[in-house]
């Protein structure tokens, strides 16, 4: 992403280092005084958070679609309030089975003996979240930090301050301060925050940022989860249901206005299916989206910024050859921040809308004649986070599938693979490091503890000094 931070101007005062600071040594003493917080405990700090998301919900909706200018209820109250809740559920349902120490192999050379892994909390979790699902992105680490167990200091994006006021507001009434904290603040604030001495960090953002994030965090030897961006790709095969693969596409690309991590980036079409392809989109784009000006069911560019870089990658795009084409249903002349879907065809590699991930409702559409082509094109570049493949052929599949890297995927469908809350949700490479939701969401945030217990009789007696005869018969027939 070409717009940074930094160049947006906050609403927010910084936070001070020591204010930090002093935030975080309050969790850690509270922390040392529950190392080992009880289910019920970790479900009352989970319940909490239930209650808050239903009773602040009005004022968060509002508050997103503040910032936004116009966000599109039905995905706020879809991706941010009722995703996270569902997900509370799942977590309270599965916390007893997860926190339940496990039991390991001792193998006969060791017995009689058990082995068992306990699941403990890692301490004080630094979460860092993005502008573009504001608290979806914020409370879904934080409900997966306090499952397993651990105190968080929660950094809220500047871009957007009324989402960021309302978070803070509901999570301060929530939870004491040395159970979960919020911080606001610009990029100083940012920067500052991460360089604490956390038990672990996890980060949401551009892959930009996340490198300087992981350089910090090297500076404390903290483990960092990186959930990253990049260019997901989508492969609609040579035997893919048209039909259905547009109207998924533009569901997946128009969401958020494109402004979503794992939005399609650009499509390969087979080169006899793009005028098809094109018609389909245009007339599923016509039937969600009629007309956008004021509808309540389309969301605006998060700011003019944002809106400055997408409208820069179109006209790079065209200066160097691309041919474009708007799809705007009701020919309405729009607001600034408005934006409509646009395809975008004849690309290539030298055009920006190629290098930089898009972050927006601009959709190349490459034409091709060879599948091989498609899969070498894609791994030429950085790991995507998401790949989707239409076809209906499952070898084809098979192929795509085994034949790339990506951090997930979806097989006849966009993005919905993060709704899934028993899966791992992460990138690969650029895209991130590490993941969470799931039982892996779970094991992100604790630590496996690996106990050796013995009982009275001891085994191992055998190869205490001095050396006796039977351990030269046991040690000749193992070394055999
Ligand atoms: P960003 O990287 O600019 O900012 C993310 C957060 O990092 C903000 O809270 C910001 O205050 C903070 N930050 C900024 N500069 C920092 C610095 N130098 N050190 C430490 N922290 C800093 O990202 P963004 O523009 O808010 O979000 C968009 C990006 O996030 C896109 O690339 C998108 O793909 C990615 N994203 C990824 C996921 C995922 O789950 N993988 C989800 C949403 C968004």
């Amino acid at each position: 992403m070409s717009v940074r931070p930094s160049e947006v101007t906050t609403a927010h005062p910084e936070t001070d280092r020591g204010d930090l600071q002093g935030l975080l040594d309050a969790q850690r003493r509270a922390f040392r005084r529950q190392p080992m917080p009880s289910r019920k405990d970790r479900i009352d700090r989970l319940d909490r958070l239930h209650r808050a998301l239903v009773a602040h919900k009005e004022k968060l909706i509002k508050a997103i679609d503040a910032d936004f200018g116009g966000r599109s209820r039905l995905e706020t109250e879809f991706a941010e309030i009722l995703m996270p809740i569902q997900n509370i559920r799942y977590l309270k349902r599965h916390l007893r089975r997860w926190m339940k120490p496990e039991r390991r192999h001792v193998g006969w050379l060791m017995a009689p003996a058990s082995a068992r892994i306990y699941y403990n909390p890692l301490g004080v979790v630094g979460i860092v979240s993005p502008w573009n699902v504001p608290l979806f992105l914020a409370v879904q680490p934080l409900s997966y930090a306090l499952a397993a167990g651990n105190r968080v200091l929660l950094k809220l994006s500047e871009i957007t301050p009324h989402a960021s006021a309302a978070i803070r507001l509901m999570l301060e009434e929530a939870f004491a301060a040395d159970e979960v904290a919020v911080v606001t603040g610009g990029v100083e604030t940012a920067r500052q925050f991460v360089s604490l001495p956390f038990d672990h960090l996890l980060f949401t953002g551009s892959t930009d940022v996340g490198r300087e994030v992981m350089r910090a965090a090297a500076e404390n030897l903290t483990p960092v989860t990186l959930e990253l961006g990049g260019k997901s790709p989508t492969i609609i095969g040579p035997d893919a249901d048209l039909e259905l693969a547009a109207e998924r596409i533009c569901f997946g690309k128009s969401m958020n206005a494109g402004q979503l991590c794992l939005a399609p980036d650009y499509v390969y079409c087979p080169k006899n299916q793009v005028d098809r392809f094109a018609a389909a989109l245009r007339r599923h784009c016509a039937r969600m989206y009629p007309y956008l000006d004021g509808n309540p069911d389309h969301t605006c560019i998060i700011n003019d910024r944002h809106k400055i870089r997408l409208d820069a990658l179109l006209s790079d795009a065209m200066s160097k050859g691309a041919r474009v084409e708007v799809i705007n249903p009701g020919n309405e002349l729009l607001d600034d921040r408005r934006m409509p879907l646009t395809l975008v065809f004849e690309v290539n590699d030298e055009m920006e809308i190629m290098r930089q991930e898009i972050f927006g409702p601009l959709l190349p559409v490459l034409a091709y004649e060879d599948l091989e082509r498609v899969i070498s094109d894609i791994n030429r570049r950085p790991r995507p986070l998401a790949l989707y493949i239409f076809d209906r052929d499952r070898k084809t599949v098979k192929r795509v599938l085994e034949q790339t890297q990506s951090g997930g995927a979806c097989v006849n469908d966009t993005i919905f693979h993060i709704g899934i809350h028993d899966m791992p949700f992460g990138g690969i490479g650029n895209s991130g490091m590490g993941a969470y939701h799931g039982r892996e969401g779970f094991l992100t945030f604790s630590h496996a503890k690996s106990v050796f217990s013995r009982p009275w009789l001891n085994s191992a007696r055998l190869v205490y000094p001095p050396r006796r005869r039977i351990v030269d018969w046991l040690l000749k027939l193992l070394l055999r």
